[in-house]
């Protein structure tokens, strides 16, 4: 049996803009929740819009942005943490036209300019100074290198100090409250012709991912790609105007603008922005105050809450699903969220960007094995396959090899780079995900791990992943990464990179391989253990394997 499935074809694919999908929504729910922004300062009153609030204030943006001249295909920037005027651009460009550019919020000047330099930006809007991030100063850094980047705009600051009206001195700075203003000289009537006259098929979001070696690339997204992935998601999660979507993950990455906004907004559900950056307990207290019935994370974010030493002591009764992705999802964490977190329907998604994102998802259905142990099955209207990473033949079910996409969700391209695109898009229109996989009879798909990922140990093959669901098992380990590094005998061996549970012993190398023994075979029990506080992350909460590599070869002199 070969490995390829299609998914469901069963509920046709929206053939409407964003900016369309949202007026709908707006139309039949204008009095329901639809973003909701915990305080940032204790003392603060949460900040709330209804559906209708919500679109006046896109509007108002929208006819700003029209009145700074921006035309269809112009792009503007965003770089800033989660708050909720990030929303309200992503939904105010959609509607005029105008691509948006995700910017990591932890890029640096470097990253920055390259960005803005590389697809030609006009526009920057940007997050208020931080301690660890002065973004004003390397947003006003750009502004100097790059010849097309001709506004900055501030994004206001909540309680502490930041730039305020009048403070700009230059022409080309402006604060939010200031573009807004711009509004009262640009009529409603212009908005929706710009709206009426958008194609679902042109470009709306640029997304940049790291990419392992050179330049972030930037993947080119449609209407068409990101609304219909994120309805589909929110479909299977069963979203209803009744749902308040708790999300603590990154605006700039998909999993917050798509599989939470798009998911969330096209079902007339609310979202609900916990904090800025992720931290545990203000996920867990937006549960509570905001009766979430859905939250998403990345597995070291569900790891995280579920260690807090008073987690008992929130209210998580509302939950009842959610998402788990980005990364290995560990069984056992999937199994202590459905349990401990009352989460009965969390579903894993996998996808990548450039997949607008998901393309595989477990289903509320799904026995407990696949929706613990499998990333589910093929998402409607898309076809997955495995093949053989060095012919392209597709493989058997059960056989490892690497994972590819077709369909609607796949990319138009990476902008400007037709090269890289025609590297990750096969003529035949397959994206290349660069994971192993294997399908099983039933279709469910299980990742195995990066292609580059892999450990080849004298000549085996080894998955750090099945070493890692293993070490999960034992109560003294809280978070665990296997990674391979050199070794003159063998090429690579194993090292295990251990975070303990609080209160945990200490743990030595003999014990750790004591409780393999009779479980993995010899040639996959870790020859090298580190206990660790942290690993290294990315903003978007996924561990930095290669980083982690390079610091043990670095620190054991490898
Ligand atoms: P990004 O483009 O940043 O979303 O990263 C995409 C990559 O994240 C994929 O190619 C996978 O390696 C990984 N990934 C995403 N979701 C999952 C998942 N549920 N299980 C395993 N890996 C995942």
């Amino acid at each position: 049996m070969r490995a390829y499935t299609a998914g469901d074809i069963d509920v046709p694919l929206l053939e409407e803009t964003i900016g369309q999908n949202f007026e709908r929504m707006v139309a039949a729910f204008p009095l329901h929740d639809a973003l909701l922004e915990a305080a940032a300062v204790p003392g603060e009153e949460a900040r709330r819009w209804s559906y209708s609030k919500m679109n006046d204030d896109v509007d108002r943006l929208a006819r700003a942005l029209l009145a700074m001249g921006m035309a269809v295909g112009d792009r503007i920037g965003i770089w800033s943490p989660n708050c909720a005027e990030w929303t309200l651009l992503q939904y105010a460009t959609a509607k005029i036209g105008v691509i948006l550019v995700n910017i990591n919020p932890a890029y640096r000047s470097h990253e920055l300019t390259f960005v803005a330099r590389h697809n030609g930006m006009r526009m920057l809007v940007v997050a208020p100074s931080e301690p660890k991030s002065d973004y004003v100063a390397m947003a006003r850094a750009a502004l100097a290198e790059c010849t097309e980047l001709r506004d900055l705009v501030f994004l206001p600051d909540h309680g502490a100090e930041g730039l305020t009206a009048g403070d700009p001195v230059v022409a080309a700075e402006q604060t939010y409250a200031e573009l807004l203003r711009r509004a009262d000289d640009v009529g409603h009537s212009a908005l929706q012709v710009r709206l009426a006259g958008l194609d679902p098929h042109h470009p709306i979001n640029i997304q940049y991912t790291s990419g392992t070696t050179g330049f972030p690339k930037g993947a080119t997204l449609t209407h068409h790609n990101i609304l219909n992935n994120g309805f589909s998601i929110g479909e299977l999660l069963g979203y209803t105007a009744q749902d308040r979507v708790v999300l603590p993950v990154p605006f700039y990455h998909c999993f917050g603008m798509v599989i939470g906004n798009l998911a969330a907004l096209s079902h007339g559900a609310a979202t609900i922005i916990p904090s800025r950056g992720f931290t545990p307990a203000a996920a867990l207290e937006a549960v509570q105050d905001f009766g979430g019935t859905s939250l998403y994370g990345v597995p070291t974010m569900f790891i995280a809450e579920l260690a807090l030493a008073d987690f008992a002591s929130y209210d998580l009764s509302t939950l009842r699903t959610g998402v788990m992705a980005g990364s290995l999802c560990p069984i056992e964490v999937m199994k202590q969220v459905i349990t401990d977190m009352n989460m009965a329907d969390v579903a894993i998604c996998y996808g990548m960007t450039e997949t607008s994102p998901v393309s595989l998802m477990t289903r509320a259905g799904d026995s407990l094995d696949q929706r613990t142990q499998t990333v589910g099955r093929t998402m409607p209207h898309l076809e997955s396959r495995i093949v053989d990473p060095a012919t392209g033949v597709v493989l058997d079910r059960g056989d490892i090899g690497e994972l590819c996409t077709r369909g609607y969700s796949v990319m138009t391209g990476y902008w400007d780079q037709p090269d890289k695109t025609a590297e990750a898009i096969d003529p035949e229109g397959w994206m290349h995900t660069g994971d192993l996989a294997r399908m099983d009879v039933d279709g469910y798909v299980v990742i195995e791990g990066r292609i580059k990922d892999m450990v080849i140990r004298g000549g085996e093959n080894i998955y750090p992943r099945e070493i890692e669901e293993f070490l999960y098992t034992h109560p003294d380990i809280q978070d665990v990464q296997v990674v391979g590094v050199p070794d003159a005998r063998y090429g690579e061996t194993l090292l295990a990179c251990v975070i303990l549970a609080p209160g945990a012993a200490v743990m030595d190398l003999a014990a750790l391989q004591e409780f393999c023994r009779d479980t993995l075979a010899h040639y996959k029990i870790p020859r090298l253990l580190e206990i660790r506080t942290e690993f290294p992350m990315t903003v978007s909460g996924k561990i930095r394997k290669v980083a982690l590599r390079e610091e043990a070869v670095a620190r054991l002199g490898l």
